[in-house]
């Protein structure tokens, strides 16, 4: 496979275009170019020569859309081809203020929570910086925006497949790219991280000079029970986790985010939310409440929506700020890792 450009910094690619005999200033033209999508043959003010020979050694796109479903209430589904034949997916959210694109930072996952689509076949590979960046460019260029102001996309959740901080140099790297001024330049601000709960690797996101939204995936206040659902578990305990998510405020000032993925009969009971209370009261977080997206090759139920209201009522009667995350994308599949899931079966028959 050809080294993709994308995965290039904006000082990295001058130095490349300086060592192929170009002017450096040829390389914030190539990173604008690569940020908007294009192919070298669209580099128009490059010279015919310049461009063939970049063509010959690189790739200047990472992902294509192959597919994309397009749910009533506005969700897009994607999924992506890579240049080694991987699919992967991401999900489009509409919301007032403009959209918002779910991107996977790897091929499957190795976590295998109990619940999740994604973790089904365990991790495939790592996806290189240049590949997740390069779904919000796909996206991106879908939707006819440009880079900088023009640019569609306003926010990034990074929790489609895979744990972004099982691949952690590849997915800082992706957030030095995406919020380059040079390039599409969407701000840390309004990026979240979502991870299962890696706690040195949080405390080393704490320490970068770039400062995202942290999400952890809680899903149970005890430790027992979320051994059960979630095998990571095993390894780091909600107490460690806590004390990074900690340490994540002292040093960035930025309140962190708790999902919690309602399993019915499972984590949704009045001691369950008890227990979450005495956690978590007085910490700078906000509980963010998800009805199951029910998985075909698992049993687990989601929580009816009466039994999430009852459970969010009591989160806010104990004094966490909380919300339930309305529905978004249901009938094309909402659940993560479904769609390549389906093509992968697909493909096998
Ligand atoms: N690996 C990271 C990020 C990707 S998963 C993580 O686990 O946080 C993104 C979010 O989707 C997580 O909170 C995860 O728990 C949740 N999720 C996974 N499968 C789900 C399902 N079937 N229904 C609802 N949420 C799910
Ligand atoms: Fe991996 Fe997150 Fe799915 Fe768990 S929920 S298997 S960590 S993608």
């Amino acid at each position: 496979m050809k080294d993709c450009l994308l995965n290039y910094e904006f000082e990295q690619l001058k130095n490349l275009v300086v060592e192929l005999g170009e002017k450096s200033y040829r390389a914030g033209q190539i990173f604008k170019a690569l940020h908007l999508g294009l192919n070298f043959s669209e580099m128009t003010e490059l010279s015919k020569n310049f461009r063939d020979s970049l063509a010959e050694h690189y790739d200047a796109q990472s992902v294509s859309i192959i597919k994309s479903l397009k749910s009533v209430d506005g969700t897009e589904k994607f999924l992506f081809l890579l240049n080694d034949g991987n699919v992967i997916e991401g999900v489009l959210m509409k919301y007032k203020y403009g959209y918002t694109l779910c991107v996977s930072t790897q091929v499957g996952c190795r976590m295998g929570c109990a619940f999740c689509a994604s973790g089904l076949n365990g991790l495939v590979r790592n996806l290189t910086s240049g590949e997740i960046l390069g779904e919000v460019i796909a996206v991106n260029r879908y939707l006819c925006g440009g880079i900088g102001d023009k640019r569609k996309i306003i926010n990034i959740v990074l929790m489609g497949s895979g744990e972004p901080l099982d691949n952690y140099d590849n997915t800082v790297g992706f957030l030095r790219l995406v919020s380059d001024k040079n390039g599409i330049n969407i701000s840390p601000r309004n990026i979240s991280l979502s991870t299962s709960g890696l706690p040195h690797k949080m405390r080393e996101l704490a320490d970068e000079d770039i400062t995202v939204n942290l999400t952890v995936s809680l899903h149970s206040p005890f430790d027992e029970e979320r051994q059960l659902i979630m095998p990571v578990a095993k390894a780091y305990k909600i107490k460690e986790i806590l004390d990074a998510c900690a340490y994540y405020f002292e040093k960035t000032g930025r309140r962190y985010i708790f999902e919690y993925v309602l399993i019915k009969g499972n984590n949704d009971t009045e001691r369950h939310a008890n227990k979450l209370i005495s956690l978590l009261k007085g910490r700078p977080c906000h509980v963010n409440l998800i009805r199951l997206n029910e998985v075909k090759e698992n049993e687990l139920k989601s929580a009816t929506d009466k039994e999430a209201y009852r459970f969010l009522g009591l989160l806010e009667k104990g004094g966490l700020s909380s919300t339930l995350r309305r529905r978004m994308g249901e009938d094309i599949d909402g659940a993560c890792g479904q769609l390549r899931q389906r093509y992968l079966d697909q493909t096998k028959e």
